[in-house]
Order: structure tokens, then C-alpha cells, then sequence
């Protein structure tokens, strides 16, 4: 079974073709196009721009892979329907209804988040691969841009949602954090970069830490705001200063994740744990949880499969369609900000 998957939820443009058949999967395409450089300078994704850019290069993604990809002979196109920006959907969206009419397929809806669970499943590499298969029940952390959910799954089918955060996304506090230092966008990477030049940690708070599995950052990033402003009084912002203010935000978000994982860890006995999504890249965060849960089957995403792209959304539509989910014609496609 070929498919082809398509990305336009946030501000990352992704068309990639894979082929599958009992479990084994080998990516034939994968086309990225990253919007960072067009953000950057508004220090978080503008989504007017990012539909922009996806009507805009979704065409030029295409033209690569049918190149050497004769695309009459996909089966299924996996469409990533939310959730995610609305403008940015509606362009992917606009796309994939024409292509699916062009090429007479029927389109897999894909759930956004779930294609980032699943991405933990397949290596980022040429060539047939076996699609891992995991112990139930698993502990599921989504950390990305838009989403900071913890998932108590009993098999691929059947999960609970134990939190979510009830204002910014880990990550987006990361990219909040990053433009208080002038770091520039997405700033995950770049707070990452800095911490490992601090030398010192400043005490910030941790909101409702100890209220349940939901997670709140908006409060800790005003405190760190004015932290910087307090700062910023008495001294200029030097590259050390950057570097300590970095360390201890992230270190505090991230101290917040793992606390909440060892509570869910304790409550329910996972046998696996998953952590995806965009900050789930974070090579200290991976550090920070293995060493507090040292017996754990933990399973990261390959870095380049932890923030979106196409291959992921393939391989989810693949997964579903085997699982008898239900496809659709053209028409019927829609897309949602939040899913339904
Ligand atoms: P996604 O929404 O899954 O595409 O992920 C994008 C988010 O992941 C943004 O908020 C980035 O700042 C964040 N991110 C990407 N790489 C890293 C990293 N190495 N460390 C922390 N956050 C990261
Ligand atoms: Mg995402």
C-alpha cells in the first residue's frame, strides 16, 4: 500500500510517500518545507502567513516527489484534518481535495497528535523497516508547539486523557521564553542551545503542579518576564546572563513534565512510556527523564520525526486504514482547530 502524507497543521508544509505491507514500512519521498525564517521575526507563527506559505509550497513539495514518483500509483493520501491553525488547514485542505479529484483517491483523515505518537514507531531511514510494536499499557506525553497532553493508553485503540495544559503549550512557553531573551523563533532549540552555557539557576514557580495531571506555563512565563525586567534594571543582558535565564526556564519546564509523569507513573503502572512531539527533540529533557525513571522502556522520537512532517501522517494513515478506519472521497474532507 502506497500513501501519500500531508502536513499543514502549524508552520511546517510536509508532503512524504511511503510504502507499507504487514507491519514494514519504507519512506520512498519526504519533502519538508520550514516556515522558521518567516516567523521569525514576529517570534511565534503568524497563521495568516503559514496558509500562505503552504498554497505556496505545497505544489513546489509535489512536483519533487512526482519527479521520480509516478503519483497514479498512490493508494490512500493521509490528510493531517486537525488539530491546528484553521488557515493553515484550509489551505492544506484547498490542496488535498484537489489532488484526491485529480488522482480519483480517497483521503485517510489523520489526527494530528496521533501521528506524533506514533512517529516513536519507525526510524528516519531509506530501505524496508519493521513498524515497532510496544507494551500496553503506555504512558503517552505530547509536548509541541500547540499541545501538552498525557495520555493513559490501554492499547492503540483505547486511551484516557489524563491532563492537558489549560494555556500555553510547553513549547510555545519555550518560544515565549526564547523571545523575552531576543533568541529568535522556534526557540525551544535555541533555550536548549543557551542552557548548556549556564552556570547558574534561578528559582522560578511551578503552577499547579500539585493540582492533578493538567499543566499551566502562562503564569510561570509572566514570572519569568518580570524576572528578566528585575534583571534587566540593574544590568545589560550579556550572553551569560542569557545563558542562566535559559537553563532555569527550561529546567523548570521541564521538571514540571517529569513530575507529572512520575505521578501517572505511580498511579497507573505503565509498562512503556511514549514521549513526542517538537520538544520532545530536547536532548536534556530526554537525559532528565531517563535518569528519574532508569527502569522504563521509554520511547522518543528519531529527531527529525519529532516535530511535524509528513512522514509521520503517513505512517497514522497507514495504521488506521489497517485498522479499518474509515476513508473518504474528496467532499467529505474537513478540517477543525480542535478535533471533534
Ligand atoms: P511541533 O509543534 O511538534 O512541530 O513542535 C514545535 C515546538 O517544538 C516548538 O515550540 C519548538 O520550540 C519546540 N522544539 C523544537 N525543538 C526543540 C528542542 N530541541 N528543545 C525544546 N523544544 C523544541
Ligand atoms: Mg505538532
Amino acid at each position: 500500500m502506497i500513501i501519500l502524507g500531508i502536513e499543514t497543521t502549524c508552520d511546517e508544509t510536509g508532503i512524504s510517500l511511503i510504502e507499507c505491507e504487514n507491519n514494514r514500512l519504507r519512506i520512498l519521498k519526504n519533502e519538508l518545507a520550514s516556515q522558521y525564517k518567516v516567523h521569525n521575526k514576529f517570534g511565534g507563527v503568524v497563521p495568516i502567513l503559514a496558509a500562505r506559505e503552504h498554497t505556496k509550497n505545497l505544489p513546489i513539495l509535489l512536483k519533487k516527489i512526482n519527479q521520480d514518483f509516478n503519483l497514479e500509483k498512490i493508494d490512500y493520501l493521509a490528510f493531517s484534518v486537525g488539530p491546528g491553525l484553521l488557515p493553515a488547514l484550509i489551505a492544506g485542505k484547498e490542496f488535498v481535495i484537489k489532488l484526491a479529484e485529480k488522482l480519483n483517491k480517497k483521503i485517510i483523515p489523520v489526527d494530528h497528535l496521533s501521528a506524533h505518537w506514533y512517529s516513536v514507531l519507525i526510524k528516519n531511514k531509506s530501505g524496508w523497516q519493521k513498524i515497532k510494536q510496544i507494551d500496553f499499557p503506555t504512558l503517552i506525553l505530547i509536548v509541541s508547539g500547540g499541545h501538552t497532553n498525557l495520555y493513559l493508553f490501554e492499547n492503540w485503540g483505547k486511551r484516557k486523557k489524563l491532563g492537558q495544559t489549560l494555556d500555553d503549550a510547553a513549547g510555545e512557553s519555550l518560544d515565549k521564553a526564547a523571545r523575552i531573551l531576543n533568541l529568535g523563533y522556534p526557540g525551544g532549540p535555541q533555550i536548549e542551545k543557551m542552557s548548556k552555557l549556564a552556570k547558574k539557576y534561578y528559582m522560578l514557580p511551578k503552577p499547579i503542579l500539585n493540582k492533578g495531571y493538567n499543566f499551566s506555563f502562562s503564569g510561570l512565563k509572566t514570572a519569568f518576564s518580570e524576572l528578566v525586567k528585575e534583571i534587566k534594571k540593574y544590568q545589560k543582558l550579556n550572553q551569560q546572563t542569557v545563558a542562566d535565564l535559559s537553563f532555569s526556564f527550561q529546567k523548570t519546564v521541564f521538571e514540571i513534565l517529569i513530575y507529572k509523569i512520575k505521578k501517572a507513573v505511580s498511579e497507573f503502572s505503565p509498562k512503556t512510556i511514549i514521549v513526542a512531539g517538537g520538544v520532545s527533540a530536547n536532548q536534556t529533557l530526554r537525559k532528565m527523564i531517563k535518569n528519574v525513571l532508569p527502569n522504563f522502556k521509554i520511547y522518543f522520537p528519531e529527531k527529525t520525526l519529532a516535530t511535524d512532517n509528513g512522514v509521520n501522517i503517513a505512517l497514522a494513515g497507514y495504521l488506521l486504514v489497517k485498522n479499518k478506519r474509515k476513508v473518504i472521497g474528496a467532499s467529505k474532507l474537513d478540517v477543525y482547530q480542535r478535533l471533534p
